[in-house]
C-alpha cells in the first residue's frame, strides 16, 4: 500500500501513441518527496543537458505534489516541468485549481509527455482509461473556451481541464498553461506544450488517497484550521493592505486599496514610478470598478482563502481573475483606469499568456517605438491610443504576427534580433527572463541574494516570510517577534530586533552577507518544501507568518507517508533536490556570471559588497566558487552520482571550494 501518493506515473509517447501506467520506486518518495523534488530527479536521469526546449526528447511532466488530493489545506499546486525555452534552464511553473487532485483522484502522481504529436490533440484521463484523442477542432480556440468545450465534448462537467490557448499553440516564450481560476504561466511551459501538439489534457478520477496514519492527519489539519480561523478574526497589523486579511498571503481581489502597489513599482516596463499616482479620486473609482466587477470570490481546491474572483465587467465574457494579473497590464500600459485590467485579462487569458512577463514585453515595444527604435511600419495599423495599442500589441504577440513574432520570444531575446541599441531597454531580466518590474534605491542583501541566485526565475522568488522592509522602531519589531512560532530558530528574532530602518544596521550592510545567508537559506527552503508537497505558497512560503511551517510540515508528512521524519531529516530531503535542481542547471552551463540582478535594479550599488554576498552565500550553501556544489556537499546529501557526472563533465574538478576563488579565476 502506497500512502499520500498513488505510486503510479502515466508515461505517455506522442509519437507512436504509446500509454503506459508506470508504478514509481517507493525509494524516490523518501529521497525526494514528491512534486519538485521527483520532478528533478526525472529531468536529471532522463534529459541530457544537450536538450533544447523544443527537441522531442524535452519532458514535459505535470506533476501534484504529494500532499496533493489530501485534506491538508491548499494542497493544490500543479507543477508543470520541463525546460523552459527562454531560459534554456529546468521550469516549473505552478497552477493552483482542482487539477492535481483530481489526477491523484484517477490514480497518478504524474503525467509525463515525451516527445511529439503529428497532430494537434489533446490526452484524456480518466481513472484507467486514458486516450489521446484528436483536438484539430479546437485549434486556435482560447485557453478558456477549450476548457468548456471539452467538457462539453466528454459529457463529463466535473472534468477538469488543463489547456492551452493560441499563444501556446505558437510556441510564444510566456505561453501558459491555463485550468480553472489557476495558471502555470512562468518561463514558457505552454509553449513547449504547443510544441507537442498538445492542447490539454482533461481529468477525472474517482478512487482515493491513502493515509498512513488517517486521524492523527486530520489533529494535525483541525490545528491548521484554529490558527487559520484565529489569523482571519485577527489579521496581522502594520503589513500592507494587500496581506491584511486571513493568513497573510496576498489578497489581491479582496482589497482595492492599492496605494502600495500603484505608487511602489514602476509604470511601463521599469520606466518610473509614480509616487503620487494614489489620490482619493482614483481610490474611489477603483474601489467602484472592482466592486463592479466581482460577483463572487473563489478558493482553488480544499483552500479557506478564496483569494480569486470571478470577474463579469461590461460586456466582457465571464472569466476568473488571478490575483496581481488585476494590476500588471495597467501598470505596463500606463493607463489609469483599473477598468482596463478587467477588459484586456480575459483576453489575455484566453490566449494563455503569463500576466508577469507580457505586459511588460508590450510596455517594452511601446517604449522601443517612443524612442524611435522601432518605426511606424512595426506598428503600422496599430491605434494611438495606450488602451488600443495593448490590445493591438498583445494580439500580434499571440499570433506571432509581423513585430509580434520577435516580440513572442521575451525582451532579452527580442532585444537581440531588433538591435539599434534596443539591449538597453531590456533591463529587467535575470537569466534571460523578465523579472517584477521593480527600481529601487538601496541595495538590499536578502533581495540581491533571491534574485540572483534562486531558480524559480519567478515572481515569487524564493521571498515570503521574512519582512520586506526593516521596521520602523524598536518597539513594533519587539511586538512583531512575540508571537513568530514559524521561525527555524530563536536567533532569527535578534537579527529582525537589530535590523534598522536606516544608520550602521540597516541596508545594503546588515543583515550582514553570514546573516542574510541564513535567512534566504530558511525562505528557499520553504519554498521548495511547498512545491514538494504541493502546497500553496500563500499558506507557507509566500506569506508572513504562515498557516504551514518548518515545525509542522513533519507532522503533516509523516502521518500522511508514514515515513518518519522530523525538521532534520525533512530539511536534508529538500536540500538533495535543491542542490540536484542546481546541479541540473550547471550542468546547462548556469554558472556565477549568470547570477547578477539588472544593472539597474537599485540606484546604489555596491559591487564589492554583492561579491562578498555570492561567495558567502555559496560556501554556506556548500557550492564552490563557481555556484556549483562541491563533491563534499554531493556526497553528503547521497548525491555521489551526480558529483561523478559533473567530475566526468569538467564542471566540478577536484578541490575547487569558494575560498579558491583565485586560483577559479586563473
Ligand atoms: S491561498 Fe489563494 S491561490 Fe493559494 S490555494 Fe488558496 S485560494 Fe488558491
Amino acid at each position: 500500500m502506497r500512502y499520500a501518493e498513488t505510486g503510479y506515473n502515466l508515461e505517455i509517447d506522442l509519437a507512436t501513441g504509446n500509454i503506459e501506467k508506470v508504478e514509481t520506486d517507493p525509494k524516490l518518495m523518501e529521497l525526494h518527496l514528491g512534486g519538485l523534488g521527483t520532478d528533478v530527479k526525472l529531468m536529471w536521469d532522463r534529459v541530457p543537458p544537450e536538450t533544447k526546449a523544443f527537441d522531442p526528447e524535452n519532458l514535459l511532466i505535470f506533476s501534484s505534489g504529494l500532499l496533493c488530493g489530501t485534506p491538508a489545506f491548499s494542497a493544490n499546486r500543479t507543477l508543470v516541468t520541463t525546460i523552459s525555452p527562454q531560459t534554456d534552464l529546468l521550469a516549473y511553473p505552478m497552477m493552483g485549481g482542482f487539477w492535481s487532485a483530481e489526477l491523484k483522484y484517477a490514480g497518478y502522481d504524474k503525467v509525463i509527455i515525451r516527445n511529439k504529436s503529428p497532430k494537434l490533440v489533446y490526452i484524456w484521463i480518466h481513472n484507467d482509461r486514458v486516450e489521446i484523442r484528436d483536438a484539430s477542432h479546437l485549434k486556435g480556440k482560447g485557453a478558456l473556451e477549450t476548457q468548456d468545450l471539452i467538457r462539453a465534448e466528454l459529457k463529463e462537467p466535473r472534468a477538469q481541464v488543463a489547456a492551452i490557448g493560441l499563444a501556446g499553440e505558437n510556441r510564444v516564450f510566456t505561453a501558459s498553461v491555463e485550468q480553472s481560476r489557476s495558471s502555470a504561466s512562468r518561463l514558457g511551459s505552454g509553449a513547449v506544450m504547443g510544441d507537442k501538439g498538445v492542447k490539454a489534457i482533461a481529468v477525472r478520477g474517482t478512487k482515493d488517497i491513502y493515509l498512513a496514519r488517517g486521524a492523527e492527519f486530520m489533529r494535525h489539519v483541525n490545528d491548521l484550521k484554529e490558527f487559520v480561523k484565529h489569523r482571519n478574526a485577527n489579521p496581522l497589523q502594520g503589513v500592507m493592505t494587500v496581506l491584511h486579511s486571513g493568513v497573510g498571503s496576498p489578497q489581491a481581489m479582496k482589497h482595492a486599496d492599492e496605494s502600495w502597489h500603484t505608487t511602489g513599482f514602476a509604470w511601463g516596463n521599469a520606466r518610473a514610478r509614480r509616487k503620487d499616482f494614489w489620490t482619493g479620486e482614483i481610490e474611489k473609482s477603483w474601489t467602484k470598478t472592482q466592486t463592479s466587477a466581482i460577483k463572487r470570490f473563489i478558493s482553488c481546491f480544499n483552500c479557506p482563502q478564496q483569494c480569486g474572483a470571478l470577474i463579469a465587467y461590461q460586456d466582457v465574457p465571464r472569466y476568473m481573475m488571478k490575483c496581481f494579473s488585476k494590476l500588471t497590464y495597467t501598470l505596463a500600459a500606463y493607463v489609469d483606469d483599473l477598468g482596463f485590467s478587467f477588459r484586456i485579462c480575459q483576453r489575455a487569458f484566453e490566449y494563455g499568456l503569463d500576466s508577469f512577463s507580457t505586459p511588460q514585453i508590450l510596455a517594452f515595444a511601446v517604449e522601443l517605438y517612443e524612442a524611435g527604435i522601432l518605426t511606424d511600419a512595426d506598428f503600422a495599423g496599430c491605434p494611438s491610443d495606450k488602451e488600443g495599442r495593448f490590445f493591438w500589441l498583445l494580439d500580434k504577440v499571440a499570433r506571432r504576427e509581423g513585430i509580434g513574432d520577435i516580440l513572442a520570444d521575451g525582451t532579452y531575446w527580442a532585444a537581440r534580433r531588433i538591435g539599434k541599441g534596443a539591449e538597453a531597454f531590456e533591463h529587467n531580466t535575470i537569466k534571460k527572463h523578465e523579472q517584477m518590474n521593480i527600481k529601487l534605491g538601496m541595495l538590499d542583501p536578502l533581495y540581491y541574494l533571491m534574485f540572483s541566485t534562486n531558480e524559480k526565475v519567478s515572481i515569487t522568488q524564493i521571498e515570503g516570510n521574512w519582512p520586506q522592509a526593516a521596521y520602523p522602531s524598536r518597539e513594533k519589531r519587539e511586538e512583531w517577534v512575540k508571537d513568530w512560532p514559524q521561525l527555524p530558530d530563536e536567533k532569527f528574532k535578534q537579527y529582525f530586533l537589530d535590523w534598522e530602518p536606516r544608520g550602521e544596521s540597516s541596508n545594503p550592510y546588515y543583515p550582514t552577507p553570514e546573516i542574510s545567508s541564513e535567512i534566504v537559506d530558511w525562505m528557499e527552503m520553504v519554498h521548495n518544501i511547498d512545491d514538494a508537497l504541493g502546497l500553496c505558497a500563500g499558506m507557507g512560503s509566500f506569506c508572513y507568518k504562515p498557516a504551514y511551517h518548518i515545525h509542522n510540515y513533519p507532522k503533516f508528512i509523516s502521518s500522511a507517508t508514514g515515513m518518519d521524519i522530523d525538521e532534520a531529516g525533512l530539511k536534508k530531503i529538500v536540500n538533495r533536490s535543491r542542490n540536484l535542481h542546481r546541479a541540473f542547471n550547471n550542468r546547462r552551463g548556469m554558472s556565477r556570471a549568470d547570477e547578477k540582478p539588472p544593472e539597474d535594479h537599485w540606484r546604489h550599488r555596491f559591487p564589492e559588497l554583492e561579491e562578498k554576498l555570492l561567495s558567502t552565500y555559496y560556501k554556506f550553501k556548500g557550492w564552490n566558487y563557481d555556484g556549483i556544489p562541491t563533491k563534499e556537499r554531493l556526497l553528503e546529501l547521497d548525491l555521489g552520482y551526480v558529483a561523478e557526472d559533473l567530475k566526468k563533465r569538467g564542471i566540478l574538478k577536484d578541490g575547487q571550494d569558494c575560498e579558491e576563488e583565485q586560483n577559479y579565476q586563473s
